[in-house]
């Protein structure tokens, strides 16, 4: 099968490989379409610190049942699915509490495993959810990414009745704004760089302009009282440090962000009993992919409109260009087939 193949930081091959035979519990799935998420370009440069190389990268698939592994019970070939990349051991505290996705063993499909810049991938059943009807395969491989949006909301507890602001308009916080906005919150949307709070805008958030003066602007637009909910996705330690000023009183803070390990940041103590804040840590997304792909297939989230496809032949110029620049495209999506 085809395969783009990261060798080590800056290296990324073309190859034909054998296709990968699904053990017990898992499918094999033809790829057909296979998002490029910032992880992957973080492979690509060398500062994902999780990856072994050589590596087939990507997380974010959308492909068809091609074969299920011995014994396995599971969707039959044919099947549309995506895949959900978090794999977990099944027996540590969070896998035991249902929270997968914070595994102590965890497996990544596209870090620690093979991933989904090839024609087909395999995955365990328990990690294929079926797409809707009239989704396409384009559409569908934005699941993760929703998904992510989908945690984060629902760790915020985000609802109609809520004023919710947004720090980063990069591809998370563009989906925190989507699926935010898809329960009926007020979204405001905060970035230093104009052209992404522009497309935060085009999705649906009132922009407030980013850095010096932000706590100021934002008290301003809530009457002094600060927003209900703050959202986190700039991964910026200042940023970080800035939202118990920017949340309201007895306002929630949901931190999707990722600092550089080892990174300390500073919390002024008083201002969680003061304020009796709720803080919490989203990562990644668990059992939320049903929800992301009816709401990809409702039409409330039109951030795939903005997204550009390539064949996978095309992905050590992407990857290249992307490095150079990763503001150079919104959102890269590999498809092997017109879908
Ligand atoms: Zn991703
Ligand atoms: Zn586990």
């Amino acid at each position: 099968m085809r395969a783009a193949i990261f060798d080590g930081p800056g290296a990324i091959r073309l190859a034909d490989v054998p296709a990968p035979s699904p053990a017990a519990g898992e499918a094999l799935v033809r790829v057909r379409a296979a998002g490029l998420c910032a992880g992957d370009l973080y492979i690509f440069t060398g500062k994902n610190p999780y990856v072994t190389y050589p590596r087939i990268g990507c997380h974010e698939i959308a492909g068809v049942v091609e074969a299920l592994g011995p014994g396995t019970e599971g969707p039959p070939p044919g099947t549309r699915v995506v895949v959900d990349p978090f794999i977990g051991c099944g027996t540590c505290y969070p896998c035991r509490v249902g929270k997968r996705n914070c595994c102590a063993n965890l497996t990544i499909v596209g870090v620690h495993r093979e991933g989904g810049f090839a024609d087909l991938v395999a995955a365990p059943v328990t990690n294929l959810d079926p797409v809707p009807e009239g989704l396409s395969d384009f559409e569908a491989a934005f699941a993760e990414p929703v998904a992510i949006g989908v945690q984060g909301c629902r760790r915020g507890e985000v609802g109609a009745e809520d004023t919710v602001l947004v720090l980063g308009a990069g591809p998370i916080g563009l989906a925190l704004v989507e699926v935010a906005r898809s329960r009926g919150a007020k979204v405001y949307a905060t970035d230093l760089a104009p052209e992404r709070l522009a497309t935060a805008a085009d999705l649906g958030a009132t922009p407030v302009e980013g850095g010096d003066g932000l706590i100021e602007r934002v008290l301003d637009l809530t009457g002094g009282e600060g927003m209900p909910v703050v959202m986190e996705a700039t991964g910026a330690p200042a940023a970080m440090e800035s939202t118990i000023d920017l949340v309201a009183s007895g306002g929630r803070i949901v931190i999707l962000g990722l600092v550089r390990k080892g990174q300390g940041i500073t919390l002024p103590g008083l201002d969680f009993t003061r304020k009796e804040v709720t803080i919490l840590g989203s990562r990644a997304s668990v059992d939320c992919f049903p929800e992301a792909l009816d709401l990809i297939a409702s039409g409330a989230i039109r951030y795939p409109g903005i997204a550009n496809a390539f064949d996978l032949s095309e992905a050590p110029e992407v990857f290249a260009r992307l490095a150079g620049n990763p503001m150079a495209l919104h959102k890269a999506v590999f498809v092997t087939e017109e879908t």
